[in-house]
């Protein structure tokens, strides 16, 4: 029973980002099983899953053929590692079909199990990379306030969130964040293409104070996820590009949301233009469906690199069930051709809905990517006006009325956004929209009330 199985997670499991004394007393939703768009929980209903879990199940949960596969993997060998002088098949293709799959010269892959070991392989790799190229002070990592790179104490570094970097003692030295570009809720007065030049040539400034022999790598993702799904003003990306390019920076695409269909093409990177040293994929390699990711970086670092011994590495880089099981992902992506279905179907339909909900009372400004989006909420759209209450309450409201709706959306603040399987169909759009819209209206309710 349902009463039951949230006593006992009350009593023993410590939820991520969660109070979980308070939580302990509302009790956690059970979910108990999941097919194509809908997760069901431990009383029968059905919940319309517009974040794919964590931004991961790009294709949708339910698929037998990762379950059949694990399970031959795990029968053949579920598990050897790929330190010292072995490897294996799954590891192999995998990394073999990444470089086939990224742009460039991204052709070599260190493995992970999430996003965030593999930023914590990013810091090294790139300090090792300066180091052997006769640079060891060439270390400072440059990132944004507001983003999430992960949660380890590396990756957490990495990110800008303050609420993280309050706990536990990070960010780790030689760390530097620069604004982020937010124009909604940051522009002031500017323009967006003012601001996301000033933005942008923020970054300039920073090598510029800390030193061009210093600065070593700058990491963001193409579209800011967690952050709230900040899409850039049109003119950051090449401002940020041309700034790398000048002062030779290490561009780190993280794509562990971006990555993999979620933007309508393969990686954020193409989308945003961008050419990336570096990019960390996690979530969307697999669906989800097992914990794997890692760094792909390009030609001439991973010589530089393998001019040493990168002593670095995690009993699970390169796990066979879990490459086995990305590995399948990608041929089901490539067979039922995931990616055109969110370029030519799924985001087409979906943005033009979306951007239709700046006419509700409640939204300001409503940006969409391929198939992430966010909406603002704000008591005045002309000033752009944020709520007078706590930062936060607003979203929570939203978010909770979503919840109650069978209708998962997160709030970041006062965004509210979405990240659905990249498999949705314009009748699961239609859906959604029927959940968003009612609460939204009964979030106004409650605010006006
Ligand atoms: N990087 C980004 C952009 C993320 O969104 C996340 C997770 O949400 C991570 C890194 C961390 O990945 P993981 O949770 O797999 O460690």
């Amino acid at each position: 029973p349902t009463a039951e199985l949230q006593a006992l997670d009350a009593a023993h499991h410590l939820h991520p980002f969660s109070a979980n004394t308070a939580l302990g007393k509302e009790g956690a939703r059970v979910i108990t099983r999941a097919k194509g768009v809908y997760l069901t929980d431990s009383e029968g209903e059905e919940i319309l899953d517009a974040m794919a879990g964590l931004w991961c199940v790009n294709i949708g949960y339910g698929r037998d053929e990762l379950a059949e596969v694990a399970a031959r993997q795990m029968r053949e060998l579920p598990y050897y590692n790929t330190f010292f002088k072995t490897t294996h098949v799954p590891a192999i293709a995998l990394a073999a079909k990444l470089a086939e799959l990224a742009p460039g010269d991204l052709n070599h892959v260190f493995f992970a199990a999430g996003g965030s070991e593999a930023n914590d392989t990013n810091i090294r790799l790139v300090r090792t990379y300066w180091a052997e190229k006769g640079h060891p002070n060439k270390n400072i990592i440059i990132s944004r306030h507001n983003a999430y790179h992960g949660s380890t104490v590396g990756s957490a570094s990495l990110g800008g969130m303050a609420g993280m970097h309050a706990q536990g003692g990070i960010p780790i030295p030689n760390i530097h964040h620069i604004n982020q570009p937010n124009w909604w809720a940051e522009g002031g007065d500017m323009t967006p293409e003012e601001f996301g030049l000033a933005r942008a040539r923020e970054l300039e400034e920073a090598i510029l104070e800390l030193g061009e022999d210093r600065v070593a790598a700058f990491i963001a993702e193409p579209v800011q996820g967690a952050g709230g799904v900040i899409v850039a003003p049109d003119i950051y990306w090449p401002e940020i590009q041309r700034i790398c390019d000048k002062y030779d920076i290490l561009l780190i695409a993280d794509e562990v949301i971006c990555g993999f269909g979620r933007t309508g093409n393969w990686f954020g990177s193409q989308t945003m233009n961008i050419r990336p040293h570096i990019m960390t994929i996690a979530k969307g390699l697999s669906s989800g469906y097992a914990p794997i990711g890692g760094s792909i970086v390009n030609d001439e670092i991973a010589e530089v690199i393998g001019g040493t011994e990168f002593n670095h590495g995690y009993t699970y880089s390169g796990h066979p069930v879990a490459a086995a099981v990305a590995l399948e992902n990608l041929r089901i992506m490539e067979e039922e051709k995931i990616v055109e279905h969110v370029r030519d179907v799924a985001a087409p339909y979906l943005k033009q809905k979306w951007e239709a909900l700046v006419e509700h009372p409640l939204v300001g400004e409503a940006k969409i990517v391929g198939m992430m989006a966010s909406i603002a909420l704000t008591p005045d759209k002309a000033s752009r006006a944020k709520f007078a209450s706590d930062p936060g309450t607003v979203g929570y409201i939203c978010r909770d009325r979503c919840f109650a709706n069978n209708l998962i959306m997160r709030h970041v603040g006062d965004r509210m956004i979405i990240s659905p399987p990249l498999i949705l169909t314009p009748a699961d759009i239609d859906e959604m929209f029927v959940r968003i819209y009612k609460s939204l209206d009964e979030a106004q309710a409650e605010i006006i009330a």
